[in-house]
């Protein structure tokens, strides 16, 4: 691919944050971003990097209207030796493209999607923070720019990726969340798009959610589309239950999204001795399992917070306190296991790590 790169005035590059330890959630976004535009007769054409800066887009757009998008979240991270590692990038650009089919738009060759990161990070290189638990987050994302409102897949699409520095996720120390288990409200169904990265998964989620803060719950538990019965996710996250020594996840059922996390856990549960089991797990199970204490820890797994221990699950406007609201120790191993492979600051066993290479970039012609 050959990237056309747009030299930024010096009064474009703005000021680096001062004080990595306080930089939030995806609020502040570097310089530059990387697109390509897509046409159904010619292809991706036109890459290039220019100055963060907002799309004309004409009020018909069909993005607007039907909602035909799709997204991907990584992070790239500042290795205890300074250079800057990736997480298993190429599986969320396998898992871009699989969403962009079931939501009947292009693909992006996979070198290519990993190439647009590489070299806006090239440029970009010192927005990545350097203290342990920050990182730049990397936001590709695609959406249809047709502006006739016919219901159809559009022709013409953009692919765009943006990034932003990340604080801690959890700046105030590991705190574990409470969770309201919605019993009327569903984020997806089996046949629907719930394994796709797409923004109307969102868009769905959002009443529940609010419905969670008016009982003091940070997050909402999805249970099945069909029976409100079998446990699916949490918020935009995996979800675990910790047995004994069985780390449990609901099985990939057309309905959950396949967090690259949650493999990761999985993965990583084997190679420290636990058994692990993919299968439905009904909300009964959990309660009981909970008050009886059979279920020791329960935890979300994503790109956003790792790992993110649960500490109460609110069920029929009833509490059920998992490990007496505190942190578990082995949410804790998993957590600290997993960010001392971003960091570099352990052996990576598993291949995960792709190293940062900084990539050739030259001026528009
Ligand atoms: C992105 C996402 C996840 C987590 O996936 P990771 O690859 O682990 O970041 C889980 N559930 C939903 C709904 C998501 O959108």
């Amino acid at each position: 691919m050959k990237i056309a790169v747009f030299p930024l005035d010096d009064s474009e590059i703005k000021p680096l944050y001062s004080d990595p330890n306080k930089l939030r959630f995806c609020e502040l976004f570097t310089d530059r971003m990387f697109t390509m535009v897509y046409n159904s007769s010619t292809g991706w054409q036109n890459p290039e990097i220019k100055k963060n800066s907002p799309f004309q887009l004409t009020p018909s757009t069909i993005v607007l209207h039907y909602g035909q998008e799709i997204f991907e979240g990584l992070k790239a991270f500042r290795a205890c030796d300074g250079s800057i590692n990736f997480f298993r990038p190429e599986e969320n650009a396998k898992r871009f493209n699989r969403s962009a089919k079931r939501m009947c738009m292009p693909t992006v060759p996979e070198e290519d999607f990993l190439e647009s990161i590489e070299t806006l990070i090239s440029l970009e290189e010192r927005w990545v923070p350097n203290v342990r638990g920050t990182s730049l987050y990397i936001r590709p994302f695609m959406f249809a720019t047709d502006t006739k409102l016919g219901v159809r897949a559009s022709s013409n699409y953009i692919f765009c990726v943006i990034l932003s520095p990340v604080g801690q996720y959890y700046p105030e120390g590991f705190n574990p969340i409470s969770l309201f288990v919605t019993e009327n409200l569903t984020r997806a169904v089996k046949g629907g798009i719930g394994e796709a990265k797409t923004g109307a998964n969102y868009a769905a989620s959002l009443l529940a959610g609010q419905e969670a803060l008016k009982v003091g719950c940070s997050q909402v538990l999805w249970l099945d589309g069909l029976h409100h019965r079998f446990v699916e996710e949490v918020g935009a996250m995996n979800i675990f239950f910790v047995y004994k020594d069985v780390l449990v996840t609901p099985r990939l059922n057309g309905s959950i999204l396949p967090g690259i996390t949650r493999d990761s856990v999985l993965t990583l549960g084997k190679h420290l001795g636990f058994k692990t089991e993919e299968r439905e797990i009904s909300i009964d199970e959990v309660v009981k399992g909970i008050n009886s204490g059979e279920i020791m820890e329960v935890f979300g797994s994503g790109t956003a917070a790792s790992i993110s221990p649960v500490g109460n699950l609110k069920y029929k406007y009833t509490d059920n306190i998992i490990n007496n609201g505190k942190v578990g120790t082995i949410s804790l191993k998993l957590y600290n296991f997993l960010l001392s492979l971003q960091y570099g600051e352990i052996e990576d066993p598993f291949g995960w790590i792709r190293k940062f290479k900084s990539k050739e970039f030259s001026g528009v012609a």
